[in-house]
């Protein structure tokens, strides 16, 4: 039997506005962002993380904890600061346990969007991991300012506002995390009909 190919307006993507996030207000213009582009909401609820959580969410991927240690060694790199350890997995082990600190300080809001390339998309319009140089227009860009050097002077993790899922993969992964099945839905929304349907001939009356 042929497998069942998933529409690619079916694809999701789990986001998660951080403490900082909540605590800057900026709750409705973030949802504003991903709403506006078309994403359906499919999920949403306010969580107090705990590090068990936090955990799980950040070493879904297993190679994440490396991955994040030669990110930090490098930018100790770029400004010529000597790294605590050149150890890769010692360092993630310690923006991990930051992290724990980080989503662990207060209430956060998880949320699934759904929608054609939602994985790719959402990133696009967060920005990259480091406010400082995320570009003007993404909401890291426009809503903080923070950047690794500070960040790692003070050992602590970047305050980004915001969590998005980095593949397909890990979205769907990261969604049974936060999400029981009965917390999704799976509904119809008008504009859907713009966005997706194959003609347009719903708009004009019928003369
Ligand atoms: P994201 O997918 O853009 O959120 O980035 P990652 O998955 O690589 O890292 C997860 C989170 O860890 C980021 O959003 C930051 O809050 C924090 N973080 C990652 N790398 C670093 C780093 O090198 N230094 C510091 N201080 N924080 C980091
Ligand atoms: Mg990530």
């Amino acid at each position: 039997m042929q497998e069942k190919i998933m529409h690619p307006k079916k694809e999701r993507s789990l986001v998660i506005i951080k403490p900082d996030g909540i605590q800057r207000s900026l709750i409705g213009e973030i949802i504003k962002r991903y709403e506006q582009a078309g994403f359906k909401m499919v999920g949403l609820k306010m969580v107090m993380p705990t590090e068990e959580l936090t955990e799980k969410h950040y070493t879904i991927d297993p190679d994440w904890v490396r991955k994040a240690g030669e990110k930090s060694i490098a930018s100790y790199d770029k400004k010529g600061v000597e790294p605590p350890s050149r150890d890769p997995l010692e360092i993630g082990n310690i923006v991990l346990n930051n992290l724990k600190k980080y989503l662990t300080s207060g209430p956060v809001i998880a949320m699934i969007w759904e929608g054609n390339k939602a994985v790719g998309i959402i990133r696009k319009i967060t920005g990259g991991t480091e406010p400082l140089s995320s570009d003007v227009g993404t909401i890291r860009g426009d809503y903080t300012i923070d950047s690794y050097d500070i960040a790692d002077t003070d050992n602590r993790p970047i305050r980004n506002l915001i969590h998005a899922s980095g593949t397909v993969e890990e979205a769907e992964a990261e969604i049974k995390l936060w999400f029981k099945e009965e917390e999704i839905f799976e509904y119809r929304l008008v504009q859907e009909a713009i966005l997706y349907d194959v003609n347009l001939d719903g708009i004009m009356e019928k003369s």
